[in-house]
């Protein structure tokens, strides 16, 4: 019997369908290219179990979804305090490209903003392998299946991505960019163009909810101390400069990418991914906030609500 929680999302995609405001992201030639209408979302439970609905098995580019698991590698290499020093945990009310570091500490504001990105990206160890490779594996530990880069998007973005090599020259000569900045800046790149679905998704943020254990391999991916930290993180910074917009009607730490899925994570309960590629003002997915919007009232996700 087809389970009540799939008729449910159906039901979040209908309702949202006259959602056509925005349009895709278009300062990465590939991603302009993106059918507007497609629409996907997925919850995936603490136990493992993944409800999806929509085109749940179209591959879209991570994007800056990707931003809290690279953070949560570079923690578990190095520890917080090492990380804490080189990338601040402050929101910056900026837009995620703005070329701009706390006038105090010379550090990036937060890792969700690309300046705090592209350093952390650097902090991440590399063994015989580009830091890049393991963040690709963790991803796939995360999906539970080999995730892997849309080269074509990466050629695309880096073809265009002058201003975040601005950005990772401004981080090298506050001598805040533990790697060389082309070099940073292509693998930040090559992150942000892993291609997952809202399945991988959904089950990415329920390792997050589950307190840093994949529900269904059982395997400790982050420590609980980083899931809060990471989780901590997306509270406050995730949603670009609407974070506190975010925080308030929908209550659940979350990071959205400009290709248009958006994560949320209700501790020890489920994690949740939506996809809609048309996007905001604030560079947020129109339909998923809305989307999100539905869930957290419908299932009384949000965190400040008591009982
Ligand atoms: N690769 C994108 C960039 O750095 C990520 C942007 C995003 O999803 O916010 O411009």
């Amino acid at each position: 019997m087809r389970s009540p929680i799939l008729d449910y999302l159906d039901a979040i995609v209908e309702q949202t369908g006259h959602i056509d405001s925005g349009a895709p992201a278009d300062y990465i030639p590939e991603l302009a290219a993106a059918d507007p209408n497609r629409v996907a979302v997925a919850l995936c439970t603490v136990n493992g179990t993944v409800y999806a609905v929509g085109d749940a098995d179209h591959e879209f580019s991570i994007q800056s979804m990707s931003k809290p698991f690279a953070y949560a590698l570079a923690i578990e290499d190095h520890g917080l305090d090492y990380v804490l020093e080189r990338v601040g945990v402050e929101p910056s009310g900026e837009a995620f490209n703005e070329l701009s570091l706390d006038p105090e500490t010379g550090r990036p504001r937060n890792p969700m903003i690309n300046a705090g990105a592209i350093a952390t990206h650097a902090l991440v160890r590399r063994d015989e392998r580009p830091a890049v490779e393991r963040i690709l594996a963790l991803f796939s530990d995360l999906a539970q299946r080999p995730v892997e880069i849309d080269e074509g998007l990466a050629a695309s973005e880096l073809a265009t991505g002058d201003r975040n090599l601005g950005i990772a020259y401004l981080l090298h000569a506050s001598r805040r960019l533990a790697g060389e900045p082309s070099a940073s800046v292509e693998g930040y790149i090559r992150q942000c163009s892993a291609n997952v679905t809202v399945r991988d998704l959904a089950l990415m943020a329920s390792t997050l909810a589950n307190g840093g254990v994949q529900p269904n391999t059982g395997r400790r991916l982050f420590s609980r101390r980083t899931t809060r930290q990471v989780l901590s993180v997306m509270a406050s910074c995730g949603m670009y400069d609407a974070a506190g917009d975010w925080f308030t009607s929908v209550g659940i730490p979350a990071k959205s990418g400009v290709a248009g899925g958006i994560i949320g994570v209700l501790p020890g309960q489920v994690g949740v991914a939506v996809f809609s590629p048309r996007l905001d003002g604030h560079g947020n997915s129109a339909r998923g906030v809305a989307m999100m919007e539905r869930l957290s009232e419908d299932m009384g996700l949000h965190l400040m609500e008591a009982g």
